[in-house]
């Protein structure tokens, strides 16, 4: 299992170098007759395993060698001159990723069901992935040269999944032996080196809540400012995952967590001067509790995992509507949809939409829609599919449905269960406009109401797949 499940991440490094997908037009790339297809295998004589390590070997350095495997077989050695800052206009192909070799008893890769899109099976464990996007890794399988190479190349921060500090917990959750689940080593080596780490914890009713939860706080926040912030994040089942250790996150063990966490925020602020253990969103909304204000959550360290998104909504949507006061259209009843979104997230939705209604006179009706592709608790929008919005056509009002953009693929209009945006046009019979929330704030403050429909295109957004 070991072997297999790190062979993706073996097999990049053999092939050795990496590929060009494009050159940008009058760039240096294209003067050096650099072409799609070509591989840059080593750069001043250092083997490029990644664009990462490109970008790293090539950092501020003017005079360059390259070794090109052109497209053709022939191999060209490159020497360059280039002015400081002067980009080589090169994309290269994206990272494989490396996957786990855990089997964490709450893996979500388990709640899928069998027909799911294919990414969705992939358990990426890659710190090139955690540095980029801020994808978990768990340490677990980390390798020497990995760790060398985070610290070389200040792959800072890091999004590391604790689950829990206490070992015994930590091993039962990603369902290996202690020894390996033991990353207080590597931990600290890491943040000797002054490398910067988000931690995360899937919170699981009945075993790593109340005073496990309480201690791996702590626990983390004697490395602060290091450790920077901790997210918990609720376990979500859905109706595939039956695992009989799992118990669901109900609405009473929300508020007793919401209630717990409290007294711990308030002595990280006393003590660090930041709230440092954030409450993923999901469980106020699950709580049926208003999320905390802006100053709750800082620079919003761990927004893309769920941790103050509705808060950084709602208030962008607040500024939104103060600017829209003067940008009023004489013919916003014109705008008649629905907006479609997860049961979870309506009601927060529904209480801003209705502001802009009572306003400006739109016309647009939020929708829940239940998650029954993957059933369970499954309520997040992100998660919702093709078919769940077919099921819920009778709940469309109006010209157009808007749905959330991260339904689809980040670079494919495509949704989980592998309808396309077409094909779900095609099966509703109105026009379909997906987008994210945040775009759409900033999007009609810019552009006003008046050009709101046309112009929502779908935009590739950074997918990012969470240990
Ligand atoms: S939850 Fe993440 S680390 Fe655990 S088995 Fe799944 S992919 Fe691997």
């Amino acid at each position: 299992m070991y072997e297999f499940a790190v062979t993706p991440a073996v097999t990049n490094i053999r092939r050795r170098g990496v590929t060009i997908t494009s050159v940008a037009s009058a760039s240096l790339g294209e003067e050096l007759e650099l072409e799609p297809g070509d591989r840059v295998i080593k750069v001043n004589g250092r083997t490029v395993r990644d664009y990462l390590d490109f970008r790293f070997q090539t950092s501020g350095e003017t005079e360059l060698t390259f070794e090109v495997r052109k497209k053709s077989g022939e191999d060209w050695e490159l020497l360059i001159e280039r002015g400081e800052g002067e980009d080589f206009g090169l994309s290269f192909e994206q990272i494989v990723p490396r996957q786990c070799a855990n089997e964490c008893i709450f893996c979500f890769c388990k709640g899928n069901p069998e027909d799911a899109r294919p990414s969705l099976f992939i358990r990426d464990e890659d710190i090139r992935l955690s540095f980029l996007y801020g994808n978990y890794t768990t340490l677990t399988s980390i390798t020497e040269d990995e760790m060398q190479r985070i610290i070389e190349q200040r792959l800072s921060p890091q999004y590391v999944s604790v689950h829990a500090t206490d070992l015994e917990v930590r091993a039962y959750l990603l369902g290996i032996e202690k020894e390996r689940a033991d990353i207080s080593e590597k931990l600290a080596r890491l943040l000797d080196a002054g490398i910067d780490i988000h931690a995360q914890v899937v919170l699981c009713p009945a075993i790593n809540d109340g005073e496990i939860l309480r201690r791996t706080i702590f626990q983390l926040a004697n490395h602060y400012p290091r450790v920077s912030s901790v997210a918990i994040v609720p376990l979500g089942l859905t109706r595939y995952n039956t695992d009989e250790r799992l118990t669901p996150v109900t609405r009473d063990f929300c508020r007793q967590t919401i209630k717990e966490l409290k007294v711990i925020q308030l002595q990280l602020r006393e003590r660090l001067g930041t709230t440092f253990a954030f409450l993923g969103d999901e469980i106020y909304l699950k709580a049926g509790s208003r999320v905390p204000g802006r100053k709750h959550y800082g620079d919003y360290p761990q927004i893309e995992d769920g941790i103050g998104m509705v808060r950084s909504f709602c208030n962008q949507f607040s500024s939104l509507l103060k600017k829209l006061d003067q940008k009023a259209h004489p013919d916003t009843r014109q705008f008649n949809g629905t907006i479609m979104t997860g049961t979870l997230f309506a009601p927060v939705l529904r209480e801003q939409i209705t502001k802009l209604n009572n306003r400006f006179g739109t016309r647009l009706h939020v929708a829940e829609v239940e998650n029954d592709y993957f059933g369970g608790d499954v309520s997040v929008a992100g998660l919702l599919t093709g078919s769940d919005f077919v099921k819920a056509k009778y709940k469309i009002q109006g010209d157009f449905l808007i749905i959330p953009r991260t339904t689809l693929k980040s670079d494919e209009e495509v949704m989980l269960d592998g309808m396309s945006l077409a094909q779900l046009k095609e099966k509703l019979g109105v026009p379909v406009f997906p987008f994210d929330m945040r775009a759409f704030s900033k999007w009609i403050s810019s552009a006003g109401l008046d050009h709101m429909i046309p112009e929502m295109v779908v935009q590739p957004n950074a997918a990012t797949l969470r240990a």
